[in-house]
């Protein structure tokens, strides 16, 4: 297999086979991520491609399910996706379920039309790394794109009938801007229908912009509570029928699941349990441990 650089796969999908298309994030500019900073963004030689599947195929001929790396193939055009998944469905001829991560404006060079056809050649469902809903905090991380691009690309996935994901990063407005953050993330993502909504809290990593920011006294992180007070505001906000996750460092509350309307009030009471009663040192540790995103 030609898996090369930083490759990242999505842990709550299935793990095997993953088939790595692109190498590099395209966009590479937001400030508090390091995962691709020393890979330039390019497609894998197609030939590296059809190898690889072609050494699926012979481990796994009967496989319906695979993930699409790294970071952003979704960014790829029409003219540049389809191709591959046609290449998909020849090797593996029981495909049924093709999944990819990508960003919001990876959508803006493809129509509905077109992706309705990447959802017939198998492609399900998209994990959006949306951030922020805040045009504040969108523009505050470099993140690339504004809130009615959120809107409008969300829009067009749903009349192509393909699921998404949308990810609420908790914590990167800093203190100033934290509830702002939370409340109109909330908005945003509550104008949309994704199938999932995911949250995970900021950890500031070596040689990001804004860990340099928060060294020079301009960017305030939040306490482990002020991220759980931010996440409670957000889940208040949030009026999705969608299942919901949390990489929050929290201590064994059942957060994660499906059917987030229903279980939005224990969701809330076990983050109000969590700001009165938890163990903020021990949350601090973990997040400290971690080596990235
Ligand atoms: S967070 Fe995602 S879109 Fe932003 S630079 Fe990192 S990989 Fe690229």
């Amino acid at each position: 297999m030609h898996f090369t650089g930083t490759v990242y796969r999505n842990p709550y999908w299935a793990t095997f086979p993953l088939l790595q298309i692109t190498e590099g994030c395209t966009h590479n500019k937001c400030k508090f991520c390091t995962m691709y900073k020393d890979v330039d963004f390019r497609m894998q030689p197609m030939e590296w491609i059809e190898d690889d599947l072609r050494e699926i195929a012979e481990i796994a001929p009967d496989a319906k399910t695979i993930q699409l790396l790294s970071a952003n193939p979704l960014a790829l055009s029409f003219d540049k996706l389809s191709p591959i998944l046609e290449m998909i469905n020849k090797y593996l001829p029981k495909m049924e379920y093709i999944y990819t991560a990508g960003r919001v404006d990876d959508l803006k060079n493809k129509t509905a039309e077109q992706l309705k056809v990447l959802k017939e050649l198998g492609m399900r469902e998209i994990s959006l790394g949306v951030e922020s809903g805040d045009d504040w905090t969108l523009e505050r991380i470099n993140k690339g794109y504004r809130s009615e691009d959120i809107l409008e690309q969300c829009h067009k996935l749903e009349d192509a009938g393909i699921n998404y994901w949308m990810t609420f990063l908790n914590g990167v407005a800093g203190r100033e801007h934290s509830i702002d953050h939370a409340v109109n993330s909330a908005k945003i993502f509550s104008q949309c229908k994704p199938m999932l909504v995911g949250t995970g809290g900021l950890t500031l990593f070596p040689s990001t912009p804004l860990l340099e920011e928060a060294k020079r006294g301009e960017f305030s992180p939040l306490s482990e509570k002020e991220m759980l007070i931010e996440l409670k505001t957000f889940v208040e906000n949030l009026d999705c029928d969608c299942s919901f996750i949390t990489h929050h460092t929290i201590s064994g509350k059942n957060l994660t699941g499906p059917d987030f309307l229903k279980r939005k009030d224990s969701i809330i009471a076990s983050l109000d349990d969590e700001i009165k009663h938890g163990d903020m040192d021990r949350m601090a540790a973990v997040r400290n441990r971690k080596r990235t995103l």
